[in-house]
């Protein structure tokens, strides 16, 4: 393998001849939720800089499908269906990753459903879904990964947050709590690790993304309002946000990006 420095970071190639950031050759990630989306676009970037990619969501076939697309670009994937509910399979799939790479070294929990309405509407079967997938599935992924870094002394969470985490929207007020709770959970943690060597927490916090997210909105008052909003501004794509979690986790020991806010240039709040 031929290595090279361009502005004080050491470059690879890897078999396609794609030029890869040498600090992350041979690291493995875990991504939850990353059957579509901000996921889904994340595994395939940080695969392309030779990050082995573990996929977790609930529909296989989209996992194998996004396994395929990185394998066919020279990059390494496992796919392991996991619910982020289930605490247990949470465990599981940080489990199987240690079996398969003997290693992790991020952790992206991602994975999050945004089925919005107005309170006044009472649908709370929804706000519950929305707290067990957004902070509970966060939370499992903290506690399944943290004393493996701990002990290893080293790796870096990553959480999703998102702008509804920073400020509130009407009809948003579930979603925004979890966010603004996703927010809370990464600064405590990240203060508390502090002191430890070579762990690392960051909070990522997008605007409006073009994703399937949307399509969980169930209430009819409320898809009619999202569509007006949607009319207003250009969305940001999905690799947007993957190229932030890039520069993230490229970065050297010493730095934390701590929080990333990356919005749509038209949506002014
Ligand atoms: P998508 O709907 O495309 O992706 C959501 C992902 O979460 C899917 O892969 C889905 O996989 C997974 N998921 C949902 N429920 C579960 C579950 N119980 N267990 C495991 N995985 C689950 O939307 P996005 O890419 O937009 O969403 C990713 C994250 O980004 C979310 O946390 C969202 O809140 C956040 N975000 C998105 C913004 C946007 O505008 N799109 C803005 C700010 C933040 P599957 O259904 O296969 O399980």
């Amino acid at each position: 393998m031929i290595f090279w420095v361009e502005w004080g970071v050491l470059k690879t190639k890897n078999k396609k001849g794609k030029i890869m950031s040498q600090r992350l050759l041979g690291k493995v990630a875990i991504i939850t939720g990353a059957s579509s989306g901000i996921g889904e676009a994340t595994a395939v970037r940080l695969a392309s800089e030779g990050v082995k990619v573990v996929l977790a969501a609930r529909r296989v076939d989209r996992l194998e499908k996004v396994k395929r697309q990185i394998e066919s670009e020279g990059g390494e994937a496992l796919c392991v269906p996991t619910d982020v509910t289930r605490r247990d399979q949470v465990e599981t799939l940080v489990q199987k990753t240690y079996q398969s790479f003997g290693r992790a070294d991020i952790l992206f929990n991602n994975a999050g459903i945004m089925p919005l309405s107005f309170m006044k509407k009472g649908r709370v079967d929804e706000w519950e879904k929305t707290i067990d997938v957004n902070i509970k599935g966060v939370l499992y992924g903290i506690a399944a990964i943290l004393p493996r870094f701990l002990s290893q002394k080293s790796g870096h969470i990553i959480n999703m947050s998102s702008v509804g985490g920073r400020r509130v929207y009407p009809g948003c007020a579930v979603y925004n709590g979890t966010k603004f709770a996703v927010r809370a959970i990464s600064q405590s943690l990240r203060m508390e690790l502090a002191s430890e060597p070579g762990l690392k927490v960051t909070v990522i916090e997008p605007g409006a993304v073009t994703t399937e997210l949307p399509e969980g909105i169930q209430d009819q008052e409320f898809k009619e309002t999202f569509k007006s909003f949607a009319a207003t501004l250009t969305f940001l794509e999905p690799n947007d946000i993957a190229e932030s979690i890039f520069y993230a986790v490229s970065q050297a020991d010493r730095v934390n990006v701590e929080e990333i806010l990356v919005m749509p240039r038209e949506q002014g709040n």
